[in-house]
């Protein structure tokens, strides 16, 4: 980008005067051939981008048709479950404080951990009783 070499404001091409200090540009010729390049590249890149906007928009509505029947089963048990479930083994009272929270969001999950969490609990009293 060629610049204003009183005040250093940029300058544009085919510009004689500087717009910010009014001083006469002197250096023509270098500044257009620098323009020409860069003027290509936001074509393409609008170009590019299109296709690729057409297909992400019409990506969605296929993902959600397919999932939706598949969403309507109970949910999966991920890691995060899993080791929460284990935490609940490990920590009963975790396991009640899970169950309380995910009752309404995630039953099965809330289910699981308390079912860790009696399991847990159990254990512990079958160990009292026998050691
Ligand atoms: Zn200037």
């Amino acid at each position: 980008m060629p610049v204003c070499s009183y005040c250093g404001s940029p300058i544009e091409p085919g510009q004689k005067f500087c717009t910010n200090c009014g001083a006469e540009i002197t250096f023509d010729i270098q500044p257009e051939k620098e323009e020409i390049p860069p003027q290509p590249a936001p074509v393409i890149n609008e170009v590019e981008e299109r296709p690729t906007f057409e297909e992400t928009v019409s990506q969605p509505p296929a993902y959600s048709e397919t999932s939706y029947p598949q969403v309507s089963e109970p949910e999966k048990y991920d890691v995060k479950t899993i080791a929460c479930a284990v935490l609940s083994f490990l920590f009963p009272f975790v396991g009640l404080i899970l169950y309380f929270l995910w009752r309404s969001s995630k039953p099965r999950a809330a289910s699981l951990c308390l079912g860790c969490a009696g399991a847990s609990i159990l254990l512990n009293g079958l160990m009292r009783l026998f050691g």
